[in-house]
């Protein structure tokens, strides 16, 4: 219920307005959130990679209905990935973007759009020698994200996916994409989804994500782990030695700010450990999907707003 009401609150524009003038370095927004400009993630990547994990970085920003804010968006990307190179980080970074921060809400362009910017950041990120991963959204995008996958696959083989185990769709969805080559990111799923789609109790989705990770362990491909679950890193650890997988065909990845001494231990312990580091002006959207899964960070964020 307030999981609910607080997914909803991540809609609205008035507070999204009220809290956006608030500054990145709050608390509970710099928790989650480590800065807005480039210089900001490239020194997040910085501090990650000298620790020994590796980051996918995500220019936040999403549902643009404006092409030249999605053309600016596309540029921030290219221009974060020239500065990782700059600083010799493009082998322990890589990016993830949302399609519909670089076009795909704007109506029947959009896919289109979308295609060619993600196409110009998987561009930037291959001559750097590095990687591209799609986020996924809402389920009503899902179907245009992973044919918009297939597209770029075919020129960039290396860009990988997001699959949600809460949808009931993606056991399906693991198995079209377990083949050699194919990197997918697996989570449990953050948008507020119906019945009719996706599994609403956290114990059903939890054995959704286990059949999904059966199948992603068991398959060809590269198998991304993406929770802070201390049972599914288990679990997931337990198949990788079951398929005699090693820590370089599969990773573990998590969210900036979220369980990092478990971060650091599975890195210390030779796994690949990628941490997911959200930065930018407009984190309102992801900050209001992190304080749902936390709803006791509410009362640091409603008085963050209220003092500023
Ligand atoms: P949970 O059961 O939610 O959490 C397990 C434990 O982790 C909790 O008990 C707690 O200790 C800790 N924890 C979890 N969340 C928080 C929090 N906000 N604050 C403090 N502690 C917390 N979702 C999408 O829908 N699309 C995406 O493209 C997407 N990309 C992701 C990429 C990565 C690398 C990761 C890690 C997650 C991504 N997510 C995405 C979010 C994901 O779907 C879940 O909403 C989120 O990871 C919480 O689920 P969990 O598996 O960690 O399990």
């Amino acid at each position: 219920m307030l999981r609910d009401s607080i997914l909803w609150l991540a809609k609205s524009d008035r507070v999204k307005h009220l809290a956006e003038t608030m500054p990145v370095s709050s608390g509970i927004v710099r928790r989650y959130v480590p800065g807005e400009s480039n210089a900001d993630a490239v020194t997040a990547t910085q501090e990650l990679v000298g620790t020994g994990r590796r980051v996918t970085l995500d220019y936040l920003g999403e549902d643009t209905t404006d092409v030249a804010q999605a053309n600016a968006t596309t540029q921030a990307y290219v221009d974060l990935l020239a500065g990782l190179a700059a600083h010799n980080l493009a082998h322990g970074a890589e990016v993830s973007v949302k399609l519909s921060a670089v076009g795909q809400a704007l109506g029947s362009e959009g896919d289109a759009l979308a295609l060619t910017n993600a196409r110009t950041i998987c561009r930037a990120a291959r001559e750097l020698g590095t990687t591209v991963t799609l986020d996924m959204e809402d389920h009503t995008t899902t179907d245009r994200t992973l044919e918009t996958l297939r597209t770029l696959r075919v020129d960039f083989p290396e860009t990988g996916a997001v699959l949600q185990a809460y949808l009931h769709r993606t056991e399906q969805d693991c198995r079209d994409l377990a083949y050699e080559g194919s990197r997918v990111r697996l989570c449990k799923g953050a948008y507020d989804e119906p019945a009719r789609v996706a599994y609403q109790e956290r114990h059903e989705v939890s054995l959704s994500y286990v059949r999904c990770l059966k199948v992603l362990m068991g398959g060809a491909g590269y198998p991304m782990v993406a929770s802070h679950d201390p049972q599914l890193v288990q679990i997931a650890g337990a198949l990788a030695s079951r398929h005699g997988r090693t820590p370089d065909s599969y990773e573990y990845q998590m969210l900036y700010g979220i369980r990092p001494a478990e971060q650091e231990r599975l890195a210390d312990a030779g796994e690949t450990m990628r941490v997911y580091v959200p930065y930018g002006v407009q984190w309102y959207g992801y900050l209001m999907r992190r304080l749902a899964e936390r709803p006791s960070n509410l009362t640091f964020f409603a008085r963050s707003l209220l003092t500023k």
